[in-house]
């Protein structure tokens, strides 16, 4: 199946097929396209969830400012540099920053010395990835300006009004996709993606997503199912919840991004993990090239459940690094250590522009 093939009847037509035959087909067309555009190298982003304190109120999310039954947390800078220099010891490519999103000035300038330390702790030899929630141009710059390359903003859903059933009043599409906007004006490695299976989410709605990947010139993609969180507005939104189905549509998701897009990098998430203890291989098989080996001390992560059965709760980062190196080589792959593993998309369009 060619890119140009790949319409967007086509996809819904393999959104809608549930025959794993059929299925596994697909996948196998998806993991030759990657072979040949990225490669069968794993890349590592090691990822610190470093503080559960969100402003934001989504409907979907377990760490929403509403939810009072969470205990919040902040790890103390120190031990974040410590984790960081930890994943560049370990010969990891990169990392991810990640937690709840605040926009205040302490927030920003923690950041900024967040990143100051980590690249002199290293060497400037890690690439760190941002996952920091909506921020304006002039913060994204200022990180931007001291060694955060790459920025991951899920658009969560493409469709606006689906977006608005997932979240209040005062949080809107726009600003997340001008997020998107300046984040590719300011020359981030930009990466982005949306839950699968959402409620009221159609096929046509997962297509469009696919389309609108390839319409934003995407570099990276961090997208995965919806699994419901009990405390949340949105926990008993689907009744007749599925695992199975919803990890098929995600793996087909994966699968149909892959072909369509090709060169872009492609996280196989823990959402996959969680609905299947084999999900984030059987992602890898179909297409995804990304791993993202949680390092937040286990201390936290209670902290940190955005959906309900979140795997990996009690095991450090050291038992997650031979866990995983495992599970990729079941699948025939190995670990790219060492090395940033760049979006070759990214690469290729910043070599069209020198
Ligand atoms: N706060 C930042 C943001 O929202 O972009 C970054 C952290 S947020 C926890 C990261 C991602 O978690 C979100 O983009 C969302 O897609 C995902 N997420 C939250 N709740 C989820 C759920 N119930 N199921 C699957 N993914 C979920
Ligand atoms: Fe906050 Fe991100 Fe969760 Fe929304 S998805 S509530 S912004 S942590």
């Amino acid at each position: 199946m060619s890119n140009s093939e790949l319409t967007e009847a086509d996809c819904i037509r393999w959104l809608d097929t549930t025959a794993p035959e059929a299925l596994q087909e697909l996948y196998q067309q998806a993991y030759a396209i990657k072979q040949a555009h990225v490669g069968t190298k794993v890349f590592y982003r090691g990822i610190i969830e470093f503080s559960n304190v969100c402003e934001k109120d989504c409907f979907y999310c377990g760490i929403r400012r509403s939810n009072k039954s969470v205990k919040r947390y902040v790890v103390q800078d120190d031990d974040v540099v410590a984790a960081a220099t930890w994943a560049w010891e370990q010969n990891y490519g990169s990392i991810v920053l990640q937690s709840g999103e605040r926009k205040d000035d302490a927030f920003a300038s923690q950041i900024e010395k967040l990143l100051q330390r980590i690249s002199e702790a290293t060497n400037g030899e890690l690439g760190v990835t941002l996952s920091l929630g909506e921020q304006s141009p002039d913060v994204l710059e200022r990180w931007r300006n001291v060694g955060g390359k790459r920025y991951l903003l899920r658009i969560e859903t493409t469709n606006p009004k689906l977006y608005s059933t997932l979240h209040p009043d005062d949080h809107h599409f726009e600003d997340r996709l001008q997020c998107l906007r300046d984040l590719r004006d300011l020359d981030y490695q930009v990466g982005t993606g949306v839950m699968i299976g959402l409620p009221g989410q159609t096929s046509e709605d997962l297509a469009n997503d696919i389309q609108f990947f390839k319409d934003h010139d995407i570099d990276m993609i961090g997208m995965g199912p919806y699994i419901p969180h009990g405390e949340t507005p949105m926990g008993n939104s689907l009744p007749d919840f599925d695992s199975a189905r919803q990890l098929q549509r995600g793996l087909t998701m994966l699968a149909l991004t892959r072909i369509a897009l090709r060169d872009v990098n492609i996280a196989a998430t823990t959402a996959l993990q969680a609905l299947d203890p084999q999900g984030r291989e059987r992602g890898l098989e179909a297409g995804a090239n990304i791993i993202m080996p949680n390092l937040t001390d286990t201390k936290y992560r209670e902290g940190y459940q955005l959906y309900d059965g979140k795997p990996c709760l009690d095991e450090n980062a050291g038992m997650c690094r031979f866990c995983l190196e495992g599970r990729i080589a079941s699948v025939g792959e190995s670990v790219g250590y060492g090395e940033h593993g760049d979006s070759p998309h990214y690469l290729k369009r910043v070599a069209q522009q020198t």
